[in-house]
């Protein structure tokens, strides 16, 4: 059933949304048109949050020039694996570096559409200012997709539910609603499982207020080293894409105008399950998944902190709470204002390392809440207020390191994507040019 005001057309731009039609400049033809940064239309640059806004230490420094960076790495691996697209995926507030400044950054720097998990994430975007497409990729019940729609985003989905619901608020719009198809070829999280597909595609064809302009999957083991076993399952995965793209068009559901998608950051460096558009997330803030490959991108947070309380203790006492660490000498303990509430996560707790005067210096004792200590009897002439590096570079009088997030996450038994997104909100970000 066709309402009479819905629109007989399609929307071209594969995360198109009320923004297009609002748009005041005339599209360009491109798959997003006007979605993107349309001439005239003044992008927010990000807001530097100024050293007098927090009064704490304790900092996440954003270096925005790592940002664009790493854009241009990632677009240019996707020229050259045929994508069109490249869609940076901003979602947990930008992996932990603040989802605004960086979707400014990267939308002045040529962006053209973004992915999130959240509606709620979409929101605080286009709050900010935010005027590319958007595409909401987290589940929801097919009741909030009433809410979905209406707001200036693309839904993913999966279901009948949520088409039923779309369709309804298409009607009540008066127009017709773009949203992705996602099929689950192996992951197992969300999708149509490919049993499903031809009774979802025959079901779906009946109405005409829903229509799909992109299809996803997502990869289980893109970053699995060539010759291990899970390798093979990126292949299985593409050839079950490419059926269930054939059943899908053969039941009319997509066409070839249908934008489709399924690399994550892994896949796209490794040219991998590249098809018309990507969406790489970790690559964009610096971070390679893959461990074999050398990385060209450049890591786009530091988090420092100062030196709050210096001790000298015995040979035998104890740092902390359970006693957890015991001095075997004489040695140095300095008291660090971050704990597992700021993101520095309770596992590294006697494991992890932090950087003083370009010193590396063991974490000791149980990491708490807001504070954490450190061994530092072997920096020389260390002192109150020296800065404390617990991720990212440091130059000091005794040296030079770095800490990157996959050290932080293996001393912890965690993953680079946890280390980045747990970094709280109560840690202020400083974006910076370098
Ligand atoms: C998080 C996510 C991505 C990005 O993954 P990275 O490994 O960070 O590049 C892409 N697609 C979906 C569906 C995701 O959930």
């Amino acid at each position: 059933m066709v309402h009479a005001a819905i629109v007989s057309e399609p929307p071209k731009a594969p995360l198109s949304g009320p923004s297009r039609r609002q748009a005041d400049t005339p599209s360009r033809g491109s798959a997003l048109a006007s979605g993107g940064v349309a001439e005239g239309v003044r992008v927010l640059k990000p807001r530097r949050a100024a050293p007098a806004d927090a009064l704490r230490a304790t900092r996440a420094e954003i270096n925005l020039a790592a940002l664009r960076h790493n854009l241009r790495v990632v677009t240019r691996h996707a020229t050259e694996a045929g994508a069109a697209h490249v869609w940076p995926v901003l979602k947990a507030d930008g992996y932990g570096h603040g989802a605004p400044a960086v979707a400014r950054t990267l939308e002045r720097a040529g962006a053209k559409g973004f992915c999130v998990a959240l509606l709620e994430e979409a929101i605080e975007l286009r709050e900010a200012g935010i005027r590319a497409p958007l595409l909401v990729m987290g589940g929801y019940a097919a009741s909030a997709y009433e809410e979905i729609a209406s707001r200036d985003v693309t839904p993913v989905i999966y279901d009948l539910g949520q088409v039923e619901t779309l369709v309804r608020a298409a009607r009540a719009l008066g127009h017709r609603v773009p949203a992705h198809l996602k099929v689950d070829t192996g992951m197992a999280r969300l999708g149509v499982q490919m049993k499903d597909l031809k009774a979802f595609a025959e079901a779906f064809a009946k109405q005409r207020e829903v229509c799909i302009t992109g299809l996803m999957t997502h990869l289980a083991c893109a970053d699995a080293e060539p010759g291990h076993t899970d390798a093979a399952f990126t292949a299985q995965q593409v050839s079950r894409f490419e059926e269930a793209t054939q059943v899908l068009t053969s039941a009319g559901v997509i066409d070839a105008c249908t934008v489709r998608h399924a690399a994550n950051s892994a896949a796209l460096l490794r040219g991998e399950a590249v098809f018309d558009a990507v969406r790489p997330g970790i690559a964009v803030f610096g971070v390679s998944p893959l461990a074999a490959v050398s990385s060209e991108l450049h890591s786009a947070m530091r988090v420092r902190t100062e030196i709050v309380d210096l001790r000298a203790i015995e040979p035998g006492e104890s740092v902390g709470y359970g006693a957890l660490f015991r001095a075997s000498t004489a040695s140095r303990i300095a008291t660090i204002p971050m704990g597992y509430a700021d993101g520095l996560s309770r596992h590294l707790s006697n494991r992890g390392h932090v950087l003083v005067r370009g010193r590396r210096a063991p974490i000791v004792g149980a990491v708490s809440m807001d504070m954490a200590m450190v061994d530092v009897t072997n920096v020389t002439g260390v002192a109150l207020r020296d800065e404390v590096v617990i991720l990212g570079a440091q130059e000091g009088l005794l040296g030079k390191g770095a800490i990157s997030a996959e050290e932080v996450a293996r001393a912890g038994g965690s993953i680079a994507w946890e280390v980045l997104t747990s970094i709280s909100r109560r840690v202020p970000r400083f974006y910076r040019e370098p």
